[in-house]
């Protein structure tokens, strides 16, 4: 297969033992002689995949007997919905850090009363707003940890005086986070756990029923609990797939591991965008994201742009190019992503930088 470097926002790069394990389970389960694809949910050997999942999602996380995690179908978009209607009563509260985050909040106002409680829209969200007051009359403040499209990161649990939710599609399993400070967390597997078609959920069990309107049954996080992610059929290869990358996690050392290394990868690629004179990054440094590295040709260069993608390509570099929404490159650096192949992005640069001075 040809050497490639994969920096796709998502779906994201898998580890490879993931998809050769895939790969096997494809033509034969566990010795069943059936293929994933066609094993009943219903079964003792399906059963022990869900359960080994939930249970690495627990230990990886160190999520407390308070919280439970459920694996859904319908994407992150979907769950924006099941956030209002499972928390929001009277008012919610958003922070309004990019474009998923309000996509979330223009869902929630078709629900119920919600508002921006600050917003970084005015500088094309480079950054992470603060100092804004949290009042404490919400149901909750919903926040996006981390910025897939532009590149910025809350990397801290904040300290909330109300239940706080958060979507962290991109940065989960990227860094150890204090799950007790969370009523919820969810996001898509497809950027950083697994591939697309599943979703995770970390939830508070007494967080829920705390709401008077009447709850679709599939809409209803209560109903997933209760029958842990089996009421219905779930998405049986996502899930096995996101065990696979859950396992490879844990044999190499889990979320504090991969952490370090994460944060090595952004530092070793921010240095090199910091240092060559041709580019820029976008975000401001204090936000800058350990997942998404966005930048630009510096002023100046932009006529360079088409001719460092062709440059990158020839190189073996893959899903470099920026949202349309900022421009210029995007590289997504998530879990599966090696220093090797962050090396190979800034020497690339370094060349081209060479070639151009
Ligand atoms: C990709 C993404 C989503 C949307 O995920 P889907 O599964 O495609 O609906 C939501 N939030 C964030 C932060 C994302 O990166």
């Amino acid at each position: 297969m040809k050497k490639v470097h994969v920096f796709n926002a998502g779906p994201c790069l898998l580890p490879q033992v993931a998809i050769d394990n895939a790969i096997e389970a494809l033509k034969d389960f566990k010795g069943t002689g059936v293929s994933v694809l066609s094993i009943s949910h219903r079964t003792k050997e399906w059963d022990e995949v869900m359960n080994e999942c939930r249970a690495l999602w627990k230990e990886l996380l160190n999520i407390p007997d308070t919280h439970e995690v459920v694996f859904l179908g319908g994407g992150a978009s979907l769950q924006f919905l099941y956030v209002a209607m499972n928390y929001l009563e009277k008012k919610a509260a958003y922070l309004d850090t990019g474009v998923w985050a309000h996509k979330a909040l223009k869902e929630a106002q078709g629900i119920g009363e919600a508002y921006a409680i600050a917003c970084s829209k005015d500088k094309n969200y480079t950054y992470i707003p603060k100092g804004f007051e949290i009042p404490t009359d919400i149901d909750y403040l919903h926040i996006t940890t981390n910025n897939t499209i532009y590149g910025t990161e809350i990397k801290e649990d904040i300290d909330c005086p109300v239940p706080l939710i958060a979507d962290m599609s991109s940065d989960i399993m990227s860094r150890p986070v204090d799950v007790s400070k969370y009523d919820l967390i969810y996001g898509g597997a497809q950027k950083n756990v697994g591939p697309a078609g599943v979703i995770f959920a970390i939830i508070r069990k007494d967080s829920l029923g705390r709401v008077s309107r009447y709850i679709p049954t599939m809409l209803d996080y209560r109903t997933h609990i209760d029958k842990l992610s089996m009421f219905n059929t779930p998405p049986v290869f996502s899930i096995f797939v996101m065990n696979e990358t859950l396992k490879w996690l844990k044999s190499i050392g889990g979320v504090e591991a991969i952490h370090k290394i994460n944060m090595e990868k952004a530092d070793l690629l921010y240095n090199e965008i910091d240092r060559n004179s041709l580019f820029v990054g976008t975000a401001e440094k204090e936000d800058r994201s350990c997942m998404n590295v966005c930048f630009v040709m510096a002023p100046g260069y932009e006529d360079l742009q088409d001719e460092f993608f062709a440059f990158a390509k020839e190189r073996g570099m893959i899903g470099i190019k920026g949202h349309r929404s900022v421009g210029g490159f995007r590289a997504s650096i998530y879990n599966a992503c090696t220093i090797e192949d962050v090396q190979a992005l800034v020497d690339c640069m370094k060349e081209f930088e060479n070639l151009k001075k």
